[in-house]
This record gives C-alpha cells, structure tokens and sequence, in this order.
C-alpha cells in the first residue's frame, strides 16, 4: 500500500497532520502503520540487541526498563520530546521522518525546499537554524530521538515491496545537508520498520542534554548525546546545529578514550569541534552553547 502513488505512512499523525492542513505536505492515501501487526513492539533478541517497533509510541520507549537500564541515552532523549500528549501519540518512526521546523518553511514562504528557490532565513530569522553544514538549506534537523540513535550507532530495518535492508542513522540522513529537497534517503515505497541497538551499545555511561529557549517543551536550541561504551569506545552526537543530527568527529572521542582530559586540553578539543562552524546572523550563541556542553560531556566520559 505504501508503494500506491501519493500514499504517505502516519504513525501519530502529530506531524504529517499539521503539515498537511497547513499545506506543506500532500498525500492522496494514508496507511496507517501502527495497526500492523508487531509494528509497536519493543524486544530484546536472543543476542542481547533491542530492537524497536517503528510504531512503538515516545512514551513506551521512555519508560521501557529495558531502554531505561540498557540504553537511558534513548530514554533521557524521549522525555525531553514536547509534551507528555505528543509523546503518548507520536512514533518513533513518525519522529525521524518529522520536517524540519524551520518558520519560513512552515509558513510556505518560497524556499529551496517548497519548490521555490533561496533560503530567505540567510537574511532573515535564523537564531534557530544550523551552525554546521548548513547551504543551501539552513534548517536544523529537529528530532531529539535522532541524535541519541546517532550516539549509540543504531541500526535501522528498512522494508518496501521488494525486501529489507539494513542502513545507519547517518545514512538515513546522507543528503540532507546538501540537497534541500531531500530529508531522507529513504526510496519511495520503502519505510523504517524497525530500529535496532546492539548489545555493544548497551550500559557504559551515557548522556543526553539538551538546552531550550523555553526550559520545556520545546526543540533543542543544541543538545549532546555521549556514549561511552564498556569497552571504552566513545560516540558522541549533537542536535540542533546541523541540517543533520551531527556526529562529533570520532577523533574527539579517541582523545577522550584514552584517559582524563584536563581543563586546557578539553578547551582545546572543543573548539577545534567547531573549528569549521558558520554561524549565521543571530545564531552565534550556539557555538558557545555547543562547546560549553561538549567540554563538560568531555571531561566526565574522560573521568570514567
Ligand atoms: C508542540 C510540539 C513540540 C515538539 N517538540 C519536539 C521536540 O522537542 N523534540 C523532537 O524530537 N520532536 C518534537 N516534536 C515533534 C514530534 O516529536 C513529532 O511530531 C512526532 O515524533 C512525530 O511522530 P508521529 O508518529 O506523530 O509522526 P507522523 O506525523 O505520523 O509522521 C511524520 C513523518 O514521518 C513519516 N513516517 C512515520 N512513520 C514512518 C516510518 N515508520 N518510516 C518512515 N517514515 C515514517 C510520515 O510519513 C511523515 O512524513 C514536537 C512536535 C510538536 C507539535
Ligand atoms: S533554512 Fe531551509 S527551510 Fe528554511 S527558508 Fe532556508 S531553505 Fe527554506
């Protein structure tokens, strides 16, 4: 059915609705996929991976003991989605697949991304939009859940008529920060079943944070996952600075693995995090917000 020309997949609806009546998006057929059998479940596998039902809504996953003991880097980052009824609707799946928030874009002001061309935010309102990789399209990629996936090296299951296959986070994500009308590489016809952590991923210290304008219910000015894994591994993911959840250049978190940073020394790794950042206009603070965070995630995975 989701191969049908115009038909569009809902989970919660708390996206895809909204954009529709606004006219931002389209569909001539809506399926529905939280009716489908085991789409909302969560389990561990016989090899201590968990995988996640694309239909599972934001509120299981936050308060499943399994995602709170095994993977709280998930679970921190869930409640710090919207409001507690947004988060008994929305899916997991709806949640990667969410437009971004830029306001000209919700508006329908002409744009590289709604048919029309330019960025009007270039010059215009961009204290939200990305200091990283950002052009043509400036927009910061909005999902909180992306970020935490990000930091613990999810794998996602992607179906369509014509089998499964296996792709990452950052491959789910490929060109969208250098082509405006793509968001995901997903092919048409083909949708995210499931999300898979592996056991390797599990335990070790994790971290998410996450800084708002409002204090609550609100999308991520800059938010930070850190993993540091048991065998010592470190990954680490921002939000809210890219068109794209950003992964921090493994190299940072090499130096972090190899022993407790000091002061200077982690001064000096998180500016060079963000030695290529562009902030636009009325975006600068993210930078100091994104460093300020990064170096405190640095120097306690360093400690452990
Ligand atoms: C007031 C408000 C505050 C918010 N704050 C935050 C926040 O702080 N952090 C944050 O991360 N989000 C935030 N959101 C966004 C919210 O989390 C999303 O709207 C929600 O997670 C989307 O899930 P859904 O199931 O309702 O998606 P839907 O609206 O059903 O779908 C969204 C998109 O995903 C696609 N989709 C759905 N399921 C799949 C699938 N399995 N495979 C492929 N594509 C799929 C749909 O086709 C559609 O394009 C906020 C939203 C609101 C309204
Ligand atoms: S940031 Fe992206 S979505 Fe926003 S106006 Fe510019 S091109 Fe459009």
């Amino acid at each position: 059915m989701i191969g049908v020309t115009g038909a569009r997949l809902v989970g919660g609806g708390t996206d895809l609705l909204v954009a529709m009546e606004s006219g931002l998006d389209q569909a001539a057929v809506l399926v529905d996929i939280t009716k489908a059998a085991g789409a909302a479940t969560i389990a561990e596998q016989p090899d201590g991976s968990l995988r996640i039902g694309a239909a599972a809504r934001l509120d299981a996953i936050a308060s499943h003991p399994t995602v709170q003991s095994r993977f709280p880097a998930l679970s921190l980052a869930v409640y710090e989605v919207a409001t507690p009824a947004i988060r008994s609707m929305g899916t997991i799946g709806g949640n990667l697949g969410q437009r971004p928030r830029c306001w000209y874009l919700r508006q329908r002001i002409p744009c590289h991304k709604n048919g029309g061309t330019g960025c009007p935010a270039l010059a215009g309102e961009n204290q939200y939009h990305a200091i990283l990789g950002g052009g043509p399209c400036h927009a910061a990629h909005p999902s909180d859940l992306a970020v935490a996936l990000l930091a613990l090296d999810a794998t996602l299951l992607i179906r369509s008529a014509q089998g499964t296959r296996t792709m990452s986070i950052e491959q789910l994500y490929a060109n969208a920060a250098t082509d405006p009308r793509s968001e995901t590489t997903l092919a048409p016809g083909e949708l995210i079943e499931a999300i898979e952590l592996s056991a390797a991923s599990a335990g070790g210290t994790q971290r998410f944070t996450k800084l708002m304008q409002r204090g609550v219910w609100d999308f991520a000015l800059v938010s930070l996952a850190a993993c540091r894994r048991t065998d010592g591994t470190v990954r680490l993911a921002l939000g809210g600075v890219a068109p794209i959840p950003w992964l921090v250049n493994p190299s940072v978190g090499e130096d972090i693995a190899s022993g407790a940073l000091d002061e200077d020394s982690a001064d000096a790794l998180s500016a060079r995090a963000f030695h290529d950042a562009q902030p636009l206009e009325m975006n600068g603070y993210k930078v100091h917000q994104a460093t300020a965070l990064l170096k405190r995630a640095m120097m306690e995975l360093s400690r452990e």
